[in-house]
Parts: structure tokens; C-alpha cells; sequence
């Protein structure tokens, strides 16, 4: 007889240490999510608080200004009196890696005998440009540069290929010292 009740306490003994056990087991995993969940939040909260740096594009389209390193389209830059600075040497032709430019010049000779290169088309082909750059860089008369344009999207691959030089546009003449 003693032994059953020796065995039926020591039973009961057993279930409640197991329940408070339990319990407090319950207990630590409370407090541990609880702490995860107030780290997570405190990176929340911080994140919610600083600058913004994303763009609200395209809403803000009109506003929106690219940073100035930034390489949209390569265009023959023109002065106000629609002069360029390209003396048509292919020197950027023969750097582009892609073959993404073409210029197309003739030969003029002037009334003193002089025959000089003029400039009649300057192709570029937006679609396989790289932005390497090395066509500005190679320039000798500094007669290219990048516009920050960025909306280029077109059905047609060919639509990306541009005349840069514009329509009458002429050789810059040379300011004499
Ligand atoms: S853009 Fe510059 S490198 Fe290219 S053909 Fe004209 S002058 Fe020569
Ligand atoms: S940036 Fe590079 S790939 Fe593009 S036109 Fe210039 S040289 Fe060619």
C-alpha cells in the first residue's frame, strides 16, 4: 500500500514540476520575441525618421535633376550661333569600341587652295553606346559631351540612332588672339 502511495506523490510531484517548468519556459520565450519585435522596430522607427532618398519617379518627373556625372546620351555640343566644335577627324570613330559612331565628312576646298575636312553627318547609335566615355575623353577639340537625358525608351531599335550634328549647324570658328 505505501508504495502505491509513495508513487502516486511522487507522480503528482513530477506534473507539477514539469507544469512550472512549462510555465517558465513559456515565460522566457515571451520575453525573447517580445525583445525581437522591439529591436526590429527600433530599426523600423529609425529608418521611418530619416532623410528620404528615394525619388517619387515619374511623378516628379519635371522636377527631377540626374547628378552630373551621369551619362545619358552623348550629343555634339552647339554654341547659341549653332556651331559645333567637330572638325570631323573620326578620332572618336575609331576609339568607340562598339562602332557606335559614324561620321560622315567630305572634303572642301576653299578659294586659297586649302582643303579641309567638313563635318556633314555625325551618327550615334544610342542603342549600342556603353558610356565608356572614351569618345569625349579622346576628343581633341572637346567637341562631345553627355547630356543627363534618361527616358529613351523606344519600339524600335533604330529610333535610337541620332544625327547629333544639328540642321545647318557649322564649324565653330577659332577666336583669334
Ligand atoms: S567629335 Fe571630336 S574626335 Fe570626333 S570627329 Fe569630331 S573632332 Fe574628331
Ligand atoms: S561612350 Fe563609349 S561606346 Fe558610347 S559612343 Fe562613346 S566611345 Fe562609343
Amino acid at each position: 500500500m505505501k508504495f502505491i502511495h509513495y508513487s502516486l506523490q511522487f507522480a503528482r510531484d513530477l506534473a507539477s514540476l514539469l507544469d512550472r517548468w512549462s510555465f517558465t519556459h513559456y515565460c522566457l520565450q515571451f520575453v525573447r520575441g517580445l525583445w525581437s519585435l522591439l529591436v526590429g522596430m527600433k530599426t523600423t522607427l529609425r529608418i521611418f525618421f530619416r532623410r528620404k532618398t528615394t525619388e517619387c519617379y515619374p511623378e516628379n518627373r519635371k522636377t527631377l535633376t540626374m547628378f552630373d556625372r551621369f551619362c545619358g546620351e552623348l550629343i555634339l555640343v552647339h554654341n547659341e550661333h549653332n556651331e559645333h566644335k567637330c572638325i570631323a577627324c573620326g578620332i572618336c570613330e575609331m576609339n568607340c569600341p562598339n562602332g557606335t559612331i559614324r561620321v560622315v565628312s567630305e572634303k572642301v576646298t576653299d578659294p586659297e587652295g586649302k582643303t579641309t575636312r567638313v563635318l556633314q553627318r555625325y551618327e550615334y547609335d544610342l542603342g549600342s553606346c556603353m558610356f565608356c566615355r572614351l569618345c569625349t575623353k579622346t576628343c581633341p577639340h572637346g567637341a562631345l559631351a553627355f547630356a543627363p537625358t534618361f527616358e529613351h525608351a523606344v519600339f524600335t531599335r533604330s529610333k535610337l540612332v541620332h544625327q547629333l550634328n544639328r540642321e545647318g549647324s557649322k564649324l565653330e570658328k577659332k577666336q583669334k588672339e
